[in-house]
Formats: structure tokens, sequence, C-alpha cells
């Protein structure tokens, strides 16, 4: 670990966790990842994985001549992506599209972030706001955050001066539930 620098704290093993703490980690941060399963479970996922598809296992269109979503596949590849890397390591046919085996996929998340000397793996659940020592946070925990988390991030600023980003979805394991991908204080 990289004395000099205090480590980032990256709630949640999910897409955007495991992608955030590999290219931390990779640009020399220290990482510690914290991941509430398998200790504390969610409506959708299986498995202990990180990376867990909980739904799709379609990546959509890789075609970066035509697709847009083919263009931000690429771009992801060429900034060193461990998303794509494992997504290319586990593709199944599907056409056009990159489509995954998501056993394999999540596996070689998972075993790509265990093994990197810049990441520690905290397993179980991040209950509060993050203590002060906690110098930096990203909080990645996705629809499904626990829901003593988002309680939390609520509490100390009450309603209508501080919210959520939101995006609510049509399934009903994430119904009632924030979406928690990016904090954003809103002043009301
Ligand atoms: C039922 C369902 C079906 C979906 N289907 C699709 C689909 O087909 N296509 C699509 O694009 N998207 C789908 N989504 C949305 C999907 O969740 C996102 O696309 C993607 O998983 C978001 O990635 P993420 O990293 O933000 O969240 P996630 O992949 O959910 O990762 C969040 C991680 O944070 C962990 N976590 C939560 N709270 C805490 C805590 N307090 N402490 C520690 N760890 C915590 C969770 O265990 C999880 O591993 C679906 C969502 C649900 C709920």
């Amino acid at each position: 670990m990289n004395e000099k620098l205090k480590p980032v704290h990256v709630i949640g093993a999910g897409l955007a966790g495991s992608e955030a703490a590999w290219a931390l980690a990779n640009a020399g941060v220290p990482v510690i990842l914290h991941e509430m399963r398998p200790v504390v479970k969610t409506d959708a996922h299986h498995t202990a994985d990180f990376a867990e598809l909980v739904c799709s296992n379609s990546f959509r269109s890789d075609d970066s001549e035509t697709s847009a979503v083919g263009v931000l596949h690429e771009e992801m590849r060429r900034m060193g992506s461990i998303v794509m890397r494992a997504a290319m390591g586990a593709q199944v046919p599907a056409g056009g599209a990159l489509a995954v085996d998501r056993d394999g996929f999540s596996a070689e998340v998972t075993r790509a972030l265990t093994s990197h000397p810049l990441i520690t793996i905290e397993l179980g659940e991040v209950s509060g706001i993050p203590p002060e020592d906690w110098d930096s946070v990203i909080v990645a925990t996705g629809p499904l955050t626990s829901d003593a988390l988002a309680r939390a991030i609520r509490r100390p600023h009450g309603r209508g001066r501080t919210r959520l980003f939101r995006r609510h979805r049509a399934h009903h394991l994430s119904r009632n539930r924030g979406y928690v991908g990016l904090l954003v204080p809103v002043a009301l």
C-alpha cells in the first residue's frame, strides 16, 4: 500500500464500485472496498461475487462504429476497465451485442479485485454515515442500497434540504428504494 496516500473507501462492489476501485488502484491509490454480501443479502443478488448481474446478461451493442453504447465500450476498454476485460473473457454469442456468462464475468471481476495489491476487501454492511477518518468515500451501493445506510444518509440533512439522486425503477424489487449512485446536495 502506498503509505503517502490515504485510502479511498468505496462502498459497494457492484459494477460501479468495482470499476471505481479498479481505476483508483491502478492509478496507485489504495482502496478499501466495502461489500455487504454475503453477510447481508439483497432481494436480487444470489451470490457473494462482485459485479453480479442481477438481470440481463447483455451489455447491448458492441459496435463502436454505429452505436453510442459500442463507443462507450471501446472507451472503457482503452481506459483499462475491469468490467470490459471481464466481459470480453466471459463473452457468449449474442450477434452484435456483448453478452456474458454472468457467473464467469462476476468471478473474474472478483478475482481481479481481491488479488490487486492496493485493494483491501472489507466484507460487511456500512450501515451509517462514514466516520470522520475516512478521508475520501465513494458511495456505489446501487438501487438495492441497504435500508440502514439509506436511512442514515437521509437523517443528518433532513427532508427538504438535501436529497439523494434518486432513480425510481418500475421493477417491484426496487420499488420504495432510492438509487444511490451519486449524492448531490440540492437546495430546494
Ligand atoms: C431486480 C433488478 C433488475 C435489474 N435489471 C437490470 C437490467 O436488466 N439491465 C440494467 O442495465 N440494469 C438493471 N438493473 C439495474 C442494475 O442494478 C444496474 O444496472 C447495476 O447493477 C447498477 O450497478 P451498481 O454498481 O450501481 O449497483 P449494484 O450492482 O447493485 O451494486 C451495489 C453493491 O452495493 C452493495 N451494497 C448495498 N448497500 C451496501 C451497504 N450498506 N454496505 C456495503 N455494501 C452495500 C450491494 O450488495 C451491491 O453489491 C436491475 C436492478 C434490479 C434491482
